[in-house]
């Protein structure tokens, strides 16, 4: 590989000041969660974060599924503002479909306080966090990679044997490292989300989604609540779209539900990519991890869940490689394969579903939100598309739908 990210000879001059077995970049939950696997077991591990305050600002919706935690053996809930039993889905005609049971269950989180408190985790084990650290770069040596950063102003260089990207959404290690990361504007969602105080939640552990061509095209708009009187309420539309933006759709909903003079106490915009995950997710001594790698849930968006469980595979496999002295593509290619047996495969039938929504109308959303059930849902993420479509045949316009199943 050769040396990238602009490093010029007279940076290359840099001094190696630190030397770890693993670096990681970006403190998100996937960083996190790789780094406290890997220390548990002893391995030196450093995460490298350019913001200099873990989980600011908040880009999110906050929503957070119960089994996540549980399955990642997380058992403090200090972070979560409201538990969530039910899911309401509402059409463009004003009905809506309800969700109840396991997928329903779940938590609407504090962001700054969850992902400071995974780093918190990670650090209890050994691994090291710096802040105000923003990776710019990687070039090969003769024992493993090194990482060029700045830190609190300076260059600084860290000697890895092992590379972890986990850089979220704007990601460029991967890039680094030689991956094709190139994404379509049809693959980007755009998001503008607030939370408001001082409104009236009716049901708060209710998570309220609205769907709709007018309202949020090629999206939704969401309702979080974090409390009887106060709640995350958001829009994700299409990238490739011409015409107003997700703040504007916002506006126009908080205005609907009279709530365009209410608080605001955060807001932000982002992206979320929709796509298919990543193709490379290793090379050499490298493994890329999290929405760096797309492993997102293109249908809602979420990604919490999918980077945190992507980051255990890779652990698994890290641990492993420095047992057997093995850091070679082939042997890390047993995260890529693991990681789409597990999980790669149901994300990629959710970007195909995603797809054919796509060109669904407001009439198909009545539609679909009048059949919604928890095992149409679960048949679709398993990719059983005939039961999905032969559960919808009595709309045959839907049918012009299955061709983006294939
Ligand atoms: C508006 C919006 C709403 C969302 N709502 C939800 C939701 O409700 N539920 C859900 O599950 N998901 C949601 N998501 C998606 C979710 O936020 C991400 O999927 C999740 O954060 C992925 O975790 P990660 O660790 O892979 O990446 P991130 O959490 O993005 O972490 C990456 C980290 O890398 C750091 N970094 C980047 N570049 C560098 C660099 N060069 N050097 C050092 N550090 C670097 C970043 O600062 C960041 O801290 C939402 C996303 C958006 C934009």
């Amino acid at each position: 590989m050769p040396d990238v990210g602009n490093i010029t000879s007279k940076e290359k001059e840099v001094m190696i000041l630190e030397k770890y077995d693993i670096v990681v970049v970006g403190a998100g939950p996937a960083g996190t969660t790789f780094a406290k696997l890997v220390a548990s077991k002893g391995i030196s591990v450093a995460v490298l974060e350019k913001r200099q305050a873990i989980g600011e600002p908040v880009r999110c919706g906050e929503g957070l599924n119960e089994w996540t935690l549980q399955n990642h053996k997380i058992k403090e809930r200090h972070f979560v503002n409201q538990k969530i039993n039910f899911g309401r889905f509402y059409s463009p005609n004003g009905k809506y479909a309800y969700m109840e049971g396991k997928e329903a269950k779940g938590n609407i989180i504090d962001r700054k306080i969850f992902d400071k408190h995974l780093a918190i985790l990670a650090a209890k084990k050994g691994a090291k966090i710096l802040t105000r650290t923003r990776v710019e770069g990687v070039s090969k040596a003769k024992t493993g990679l090194v990482v060029h950063a700045k830190r609190l102003g300076k260059k600084v260089d860290y000697h890895c044997t092992l590379l972890i990207a986990a850089d979220g959404v704007e990601s460029r290690t991967a890039k680094y490292m030689g991956i094709n990361t190139t994404t379509s504007p049809v693959d980007i969602t755009t998001c503008a989300q607030v939370e408001l105080a001082g409104i009236k939640i009716d049901s708060p552990d209710h998570i309220d989604f609205y769907f709709g061509n007018e309202i949020a095209p090629l999206g939704y708009i969401w309702v979080f609540p974090k409390g009887k009187d106060r709640a995350n309420v958001g829009v994700g539309i299409r990238a490739n779209q011409e015409g107003k933006k997700a703040p504007e759709y916002l506006q126009e909903f908080l205005k609907k539900r009279g709530w365009e003079n209410a608080a605001v106490v955060q807001d932000s915009c982002g992206l979320i990519q929709v796509g298919m995950p990543l193709k490379g997710l290793t090379r050499d001594r490298f493994m890329v991890i999290g929405t760096a790698a797309r492993q997102v849930n293109a249908v809602h968006g979420g990604g919490i869940a999918d980077a945190m469980d992507a980051a255990a595979v890779a652990a698994d496999v890290a641990i492993e490689a420095f047992k057997k002295n093995d850091f070679s593509k082939k042997f890390l290619d047993q995260y890529a394969s693991r990681w789409m047996k597990k999980y790669g495969k149901g994300l990629m039938n959710l970007v195909k579903i995603r797809r054919a929504f796509d060109h669904a109308d407001d009439d198909d959303l009545n539609f679909f939100v009048e059949k919604f059930s928890i095992d149409l849902m679960e048949n679709a993420k398993q990719g059983n598309f005939k039961k999905v479509v032969g559960a919808l045949v009595q709309r045959p316009q839907i049918l012009r739908l299955a061709r983006y199943l294939i």
